[in-house]
């Protein structure tokens, strides 16, 4: 799509902005960087950003926007509006392009995939400008996955705007003022045009937060700022965040004092009382947590918009009420060892799930069980090697109903004390997502103080490894994840016990692999002491020697399993050496049933 059209005289009209510039022959409109060169405008920043940045994403701000990810930013030279207080004046205001490097929108999109960034932000100066660029950077974003931020002055022109529905996900956009004269004479904009943007960004389901620069004594009056914040509750939404945003003397306007903490809670207090759910102070060092809108617990805790501290909290529902906040979150655990461990294809799953029924068919395993089952312990390497083993087990399952089923595994990748729980919404799977049952998973945050929601230790393969098998074998039910560190056995127990006590309708899963390693003899004997430990429900036994990545799990399940004096029968034994024929370096893998 092209975004300009012929106009009289010969002119091309640039349809960027809402300048809609009629520009001669070989002359650039008032963004100087848009220019008529024949039988087109050609962006003359397109590939030549003059910025390039990562930032935390609050940094925009965004604050209900994948909190505590990176994005990956970017802004060229020029502007469509002359502020006089511009805060990055020396791009905006700029108009000599530097062409030393180009940067074409794989290697943004490569860029961006490198440092682990989530997005990629268009900003530093008016994005409306370089849309031309921005667009085919987005599409290929989109294509890896990467969300696509604009941080805009509003100005758009329509045609851009609707263009971006589907494309641009979140948007931070500046709401200077409420008075028609300011936006005409300092900024050379029109406030009316902005405001009927902000609803079409609204009508497109474009995520938006709006920016106000609190300049003293020329926006900074009760009425203007209680004007604004109407504007923002009654024509946008209560639940548009609203960041106060302190001035400081920059570029022409050095003349006024900064904007003081106090009158930035003046603003606050109005945007509270106008109804606003979320306002901001930003700029000024300030706590900015994120409160939940119906009781005010804190989900979110900033300490400024660039600083995460400890006791951060990012799930998507309030661990007290069960309310959401809005925004866009991360609300799926995806899949971190698809296409290693197991493969990504759902039909490659059952394939490979059938296969291993039909070898365990023409064995002679019986799947009598003279007890009710309660938990299983399951492995979890690669499928090639571990998925007969579970899927036995797994097998062994068909006739409970569980409707959600709780999986404890340990941390390969991080160190970190206690236990994490998965607050995410979905569960990825090849074979579809499976729900998160959000009510329990809160329910045991709150109840142990031991357990918290660290979201980086959700990428384990010891848990992730067992949804596959959960999805096909309990298609209704949901899940509950739980990562542990460094933790006590006994601590995890607790957890069991209360579930194999009060609560009939979750059904536990205990991964862990055994000895890593070693030559099969010696793997077989050390395996020998686990099994014999599973098998007869003894932890004294296990501590003789048994080594397992899981040992925490299942030691905690065979405590729990005593207390409620249990059976246990052990399913399937064997080693990556069944595979591999590498008979020196061997990984034991165990499965069994425990229930009353
Ligand atoms: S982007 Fe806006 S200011 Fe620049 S040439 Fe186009 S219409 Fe004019």
């Amino acid at each position: 799509m092209n975004f300009y059209k012929p106009s009289k005289n010969d002119k091309l009209t640039c349809t960027l902005c809402q300048h809609y510039c009629d520009i001669s022959l070989n002359k650039t409109g008032i963004c100087g960087v848009n220019k008529n060169t024949g039988d087109k405008i050609e962006c003359l920043v397109y590939g030549y950003p003059a910025v390039i940045n990562v930032d935390p994403v609050e940094k925009k701000p965004l604050y209900h926007f994948l909190p505590n990810t990176k994005t990956l930013s970017i802004g060229t030279v020029g502007c469509n509006f002359k502020c006089s207080f511009c805060q990055n004046h020396g791009i905006s205001q700029e108009q000599k392009i530097n062409k030393d490097k180009y940067y074409s929108p794989e290697d943004i999109v490569r860029l961006a995939l490198k440092n682990n960034c989530e997005s990629i932000s268009y900003t530093y100066n008016e994005p409306t400008i370089f849309y031309p660029y921005i667009k085919d950077i987005a599409v290929l974003a989109k294509k890896n996955g990467l969300k696509n931020i604009f941080v805009s002055n509003g100005f758009e022109s329509t045609e851009v705007i609707t263009h971006m529905a589907g494309l641009i996900d979140a948007a931070n956009i500046d709401l200077k003022s409420f008075d028609s004269e300011y936006y005409k004479k300092h900024l050379g904009g029109d406030l009316d045009k902005l405001k009927q943007n902000l609803k079409l960004f609204k009508k497109l389901k474009i995520w938006i937060e709006i920016t106000t620069l609190i300049i003293p004594n020329l926006n900074d009056s009760n009425e203007e700022l209680k004007n604004i914040a109407k504007f923002i509750s009654t024509e946008l939404s209560v639940t548009t965040p609203w960041h106060l945003s302190a001035f400081h003397p920059d570029y022409k306007m050095l003349d006024r004092p900064r904007t003081t903490t106090d009158s930035l809670k003046v603003a606050y207090d109005i945007g509270i009382k106008e109804g606003l759910k979320y306002v901001y102070m930003g700029n000024a060092s300030l706590e900015n947590n994120s409160k939940c809108p119906k009781c005010n617990n804190i989900f979110l805790q900033r300490i400024t918009y660039k600083t995460t501290i400890e006791k951060r909290k990012y799930g998507v529902q309030c661990s007290i009420c069960n309310s959401k906040l809005d925004g866009v979150f991360k609300t799926a655990r995806t899949m971190s060892v698809a296409n290693t461990f197991y493969s990504s294809s759902c039909e490659d799953i059952k394939k490979q799930f059938n296969h291993f029924k039909i070898i365990l068919n023409e064995s002679n395993f019986k799947k009598e069980l003279p007890f009710i089952p309660k938990a299983i312990i399951s492995p979890h390497a690669g499928f090639i090697y571990s998925g007969f083993t579970a899927n036995a087990v797994y097998g062994m399952l068909e006739n409970i109903k569980a409707s959600t089923i709780l999986v404890i595994g340990p941390s390969h990748k991080h160190n970190f004390k206690n236990a994490s729980v998965s607050m995410f919404e979905d569960y990825n799977t090849p074979c579809g997502n499976i729900k998160i049952d959000l009510n329990y998973a809160n329910y045991i945050k709150n109840k142990y103080d031991f357990v918290d929601f660290i979201p980086e230790v959700h990428n384990e393969h010891s848990t992730e490894t067992q949804a596959p098998f959960i999805k096909a074998k309990f298609p209704n039910s949901k899940i509950v994840e739980i990562v542990y560190g460094d933790i006590s056995y006994k601590k995890i127990s607790l957890i069991i016990d209360e579930v194999f006590e009060k609560y009939s309708h979750i059904f536990v899963v205990i991964s862990t692999d055994l000895s890593h390693f070693y030559s099969k003899d010696k793997a077989t004997n050390l395996d020998n002491i686990c099994l014999k430990a599973i098998d007869t429900l003894d932890i004294n036994t296990w501590n003789k020697g048994c080594e397992a990545c899981g040992r925490v799990g299942v030691k905690a399940l065979i405590h729990s399993a005593n207390k409620y004096k249990f059976n246990s029968k052990l399913i399937d034994y064997r080693t990556s050496a069944d595979i591999t024929k590498d008979d020196k370096n061997v990984v034991g893998y165990v499965s069994a049933i425990l229930g009353i």
